[in-house]
């Protein structure tokens, strides 16, 4: 264990599986007690009880504005503060181009990823603000910065991630809250499981995401989410940090 956040509250969302629950063990393992959010509240409660007291399971879904506060709501009352926020939780599209993708695919991806990120942070953040510091790290993607690493709605919605973090970061900043990025390639995790793809999206983008020898690790991501959340952080604000192993420098 480091004492890096001893005395501190992380509230991590998407945390019953993959990046997010590396987050929340991490976090644990730095000595904050942490807020595992998670729409799978098995998978929630599976996380929090690998961590043990530290951990408190709210199961949530961050696209829904009532169960976003009912969130925040028992995170204060779990723990009485909330200095980290980790919005993690996210989902993938189709791989489907822009001329190809429904409606409604668009608007559940956007509303989960983006309008899901904005409704976390716009309800901690007065909370933070009251509390004069806390520290925001968003689970972006490398799809935040390029066209060609997702499907058109994933690629935008992420793209929105990356926007709302610098919007965050520059209003905030002289109140003490730092706000920042992180960007993962491919990594190992549930995202993909049970997926469906649209097929040209995914034989368009297929050559793009073969990276099947430079998989991340989950911890990696949650490593990098650690420094930014941390004082070792302390001027880095509305920073876009690509996690990739070099991916995004080709
Ligand atoms: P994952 O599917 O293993 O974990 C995501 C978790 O989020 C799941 O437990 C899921 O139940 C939860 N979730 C989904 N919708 C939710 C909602 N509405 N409310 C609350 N929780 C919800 O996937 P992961 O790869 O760990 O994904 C974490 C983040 O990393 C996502 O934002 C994803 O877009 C991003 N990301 C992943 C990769 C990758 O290659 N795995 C690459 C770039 C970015």
């Amino acid at each position: 264990t480091n004492h890096t956040f001893d005395d501190r509250v992380s509230l991590v969302t998407g945390a019953g599986s993959g990046i997010g629950r590396a987050m929340a063990v991490a976090f644990a393992k730095a000595g904050a007690r942490v807020v595992v959010c998670d729409i799978n509240r098995d998978n929630a409660e599976e996380t929090a009880a690998s961590i043990g007291p530290a951990a408190v399971a709210v199961a949530a879904d961050i696209s829904d504005e009532a169960s976003v506060a009912a969130l925040t709501e028992a995170a204060l009352a779990a723990f009485g503060r909330i200095d980290v926020l980790c919005n993690n939780a996210g989902i993938m599209d189709t791989m489907a181009l822009p001329a190809a993708i429904t409606v409604d695919q668009w608007e559940r991806v956007l509303r989960v990823n983006l309008t899901g990120t904005f409704l976390v942070t716009h309800a901690v953040l007065p909370h933070m603000l009251g509390q004069g510091s806390g520290a925001i790290v968003n689970t972006a993607s490398e799809a935040g910065i390029r066209g060609g690493a997702a499907g058109a709605a994933y690629t935008a919605s992420k793209h929105g991630v990356v926007g709302l973090t610098r919007s965050v970061a520059w209003a905030y900043a002289k109140d003490g809250i730092r706000c920042n990025a992180i960007l993962p390639g491919p990594t190992m995790t549930n995202i993909a499981t049970g997926a469906s793809f649209d097929p040209e999206g995914a034989a368009r983008l297929g050559g793009v995401l073969a990276l099947g020898e430079r998989l991340a690790q989950p911890e990696q991501m949650a490593d990098a989410a650690l420094f930014l959340a941390s004082d070792a952080a302390s001027f880095i604000n509305g920073a876009i940090v690509p996690v990739d192993g070099g991916w995004s420098a080709a």
